[in-house]
């Protein structure tokens, strides 16, 4: 039988919600619909959400100027943990998880193998936002928490196009739906707006990038010092790799972006037969089988070879 979120929230009087660094639309979606869902239903609580700084892109997300990226509480009487695929991506609250009492972690990635007081982990399942729906009441589901729902969906499965999503998944929305969201405008203004800087970076990284094996592969990346020049920050590299994977032909893309001078943040991508996130588990990453990524050491071509010596494998 499905557990619901009450049940863990008996003598429950303080709540810490978090999600991973360099929060995307479904882990912010999941943290603010669950933030949403106890401020309407369980007043009595004090939930605070903890999301290193959200982009400007999900502004419309309601009280997402609540979230906050300082510890303030030394504990909680239960930590909830979503989206987070490993506990090193913790991030702003990763403190909490040595103090609070109980933890209960929401999850659908697949390398996700820590310890939890409750672990519930759904790899088969398109996102976080999907897993914790699935813990509320629909009824009791308010129009703003099911913006916040909805949002992380639509991220994660590319606006319902990757193959994460389900019959259920689109039943789900459609109960979101009838809530009366401004649904185009979610779409529009959290998943394909973008700045002009982005829009420069990513017609940077398309120019540059260079195909490999038979073109199953493409490969690209932006250094620290192009980053500077645009003033970008990590969040602005969002959707690179998927516009790389739209290449006909393309297996993988992979693309990376220098956090620091060598080192290297790679996100990976498959259409339907690699699973990337063997390999970026191989580097200490990890994802799912058609998205995954990892931080690797050393000069972009080192990063390149490194993955290839597995990928060459797979694509060869
Ligand atoms: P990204 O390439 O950052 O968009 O990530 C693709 C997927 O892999 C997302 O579901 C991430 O949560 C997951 N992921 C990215 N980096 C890591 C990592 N270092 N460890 C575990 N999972 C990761
Ligand atoms: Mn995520
Ligand atoms: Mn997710």
């Amino acid at each position: 039988m499905q557990r619901k979120i009450d049940e863990f929230l008996k003598d429950v009087n303080t709540v810490a919600i978090a999600g991973h660094v360099n929060p995307d639309g479904d882990c912010v979606g999941s943290c603010m619909g669950m933030y949403l869902y106890l401020r309407d239903n369980h007043p009595e609580i004090g939930a605070d959400v903890y999301l290193e700084k959200p982009r400007s892109s999900f502004d419309m997300i309601e009280d997402i100027d609540k979230a906050r990226q300082v510890c303030s509480a030394v504990r909680y009487d239960l930590l909830i943990l979503l989206d987070i695929s490993s506990q090193d991506r913790i991030g702003v609250a990763g403190a909490l998880l040595k103090t609070a009492d109980r933890v209960l972690c929401l999850d659908h990635h697949k390398t996700n193998r820590d310890h939890y007081t409750w672990l519930f982990n759904y790899p088969d399942l398109s996102s976080t936002c999907e897993v914790v729906w699935n813990f509320l009441d629909p009824e009791k589901i308010s129009e703003k928490c099911a913006e916040a729902l909805y949002m992380g969906i639509v991220h994660d499965t590319g606006v319902f196009q990757y193959s994460c999503t389900s019959p259920r998944t689109m039943r789900i929305a459609a109960s979101l739906m009838e809530k009366g969201i401004p649904f185009s405008r979610i779409v529009d203004s959290t998943y394909y707006e973008k700045t002009f800087i982005q829009n420069q970076l990513l017609g940077r990284a398309l120019m540059e990038s260079f195909l490999m094996f038979d073109g199953k592969m493409i490969v690209s990346c932006i250094r620290k010092r192009d980053m500077d020049f645009y003033n970008a920050s990590p969040a602005d590299m969002d959707g690179i790799v998927s516009q790389m994977r739209n290449t006909a032909g393309v297996e993988v893309s992979v693309f990376m972006y220098e956090l620091e001078t060598g080192k290297w943040k790679a996100s990976l991508r498959s259409v339907d037969k690699v699973d990337v996130s063997v390999v970026a588990q191989i580097y200490g990453g990890g994802g799912h089988a058609r998205a995954a990524g990892v931080t690797m050491q050393g000069s972009c071509y080192d990063v390149v070879n490194n993955l290839t010596l597995y990928l060459e494998k797979e694509l060869v």
